[in-house]
């Protein structure tokens, strides 16, 4: 047997509850945060955590009115500080819905109005990018300097580069490779980008430009064939809801359209995933490209189960890492 070169090995996860019911924030933040620690710990390796700001802009917009939101918004933050005075990284995550989002009889009423931050007026992208970032930067005791859009929605890019560039965020990670969504809401397109472990862009992050003022840390693209679809139409079928993950709220489905093109439709590309659903294709995605020196495998702390830690160990170890790393450490090599 031919031994297998070290890699590299980038871990990020977006720190959120769900978007449709939110869940608790112990149970899909909290613990199964704990659990990823334990994890970067037991293999002597630092992450990023892409902190979702606008959630907990949100819990303060309420805390005055509502001591158990305080006291959400207060375990979220403590459990940051530790992250980050451990020497992980915590990047900004905006999911600019929270800025329409209402609470009602004790849960969030979200609007989906407004999912995409160019949904937004000039004015107001600045403002929800400035309020985000001080939110997260009094938490970290790093400068913040990377940045996941929601929904990987990061174009048009020109709309919050020139605010991001003086936040200083200079690093992006909001690129699958290959991906695409039609959607008029969530749409994004990056199957023009780079199929690169990391790149240098100004205006646009599929365009590479030698030497950019921004770095993108792609997420690594994994090809999934409608066996994994009908796979999982099949396990929700016999019962299972495919929520054996820790987090306790609940997605909104996707439509009609979107799963009889899954299923029926060419193989697609996805994000290689530690999630509960998608970790089954961690090993799949080893195998298929046995040479590839750097993996970024992303990730949710509400999606995560047993069996994708698990599986996520099994991963690390065929994957010979060398080095587990940030996303800032990473596009420090970019
Ligand atoms: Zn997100």
């Amino acid at each position: 047997m031919t031994e297998i070169p070290q890699t590299r090995l980038i871990l990020s996860t977006d720190y959120e509850l769900f978007f449709h019911q939110s869940g608790t924030v112990q149970r899909c933040l909290i613990d199964p945060a704990e659990r990823l620690l334990d994890f970067t710990a037991r293999h002597g390796m630092k992450m990023t955590f892409f902190v979702d700001t606008g959630m907990l802009k949100c819990l303060d917009r309420h805390a005055a009115e509502h001591r158990e939101l305080a006291r959400q918004a207060e375990i979220i933050r403590a459990q940051l500080r530790r992250i980050s005075s451990a020497g992980h990284e915590l990047g900004l995550h905006v999911h600019p819905h929270w800025e329409d989002t209402r609470l009602s009889d004790g849960a969030w009423d979200f609007s989906e109005t407004r999912y995409r931050l160019d949904m937004f007026s000039d004015d107001e992208v600045v403002n929800v990018l400035e309020t985000n970032f001080a939110l997260l930067q009094a938490l970290s005791d790093e400068p913040v300097v990377s940045y996941r859009a929601g929904g990987f929605c990061i174009e048009p890019f020109e709309r919050i580069g020139p605010t991001l560039s003086r936040l200083g965020v200079t690093i992006d990670s909001s690129v699958v490779p290959g991906t695409r969504l039609d959607d008029p809401q969530k749409g994004f397109d990056a199957s023009q980008a780079p199929d690169e472990p990391c790149w240098r862009f100004d205006e646009a992050p599929r365009h590479r430009v030698a030497d950019g003022a921004f770095c993108e840390v792609a997420i690594t693209p994994l090809t999934v064939g409608r066996f994994y679809f009908w796979g999982r139409l099949l396990n929700r079928l016999g019962g299972s809801r495919g929520g054996e993950h820790f987090g306790d709220g609940v997605s909104k489905a996707i439509g009609r359209t979107e799963v009889v093109r899954r299923l029926l439709g060419q193989s697609r590309v996805s994000e290689l995933s530690m999630d509960d659903a998608k970790s089954q294709l961690l090993l799949d995605a080893l195998a298929a490209e046995p040479s590839r020196r750097a993996w970024h495998v992303m990730g949710h702390p509400k999606l995560l189960s047993e069996r994708s830690l698990q599986r996520l160990e099994e991963f690390a170890a065929a994957a010979n890492i060398a080095e587990g790393m940030t996303v800032a450490a990473f596009a420090s090599h970019c």
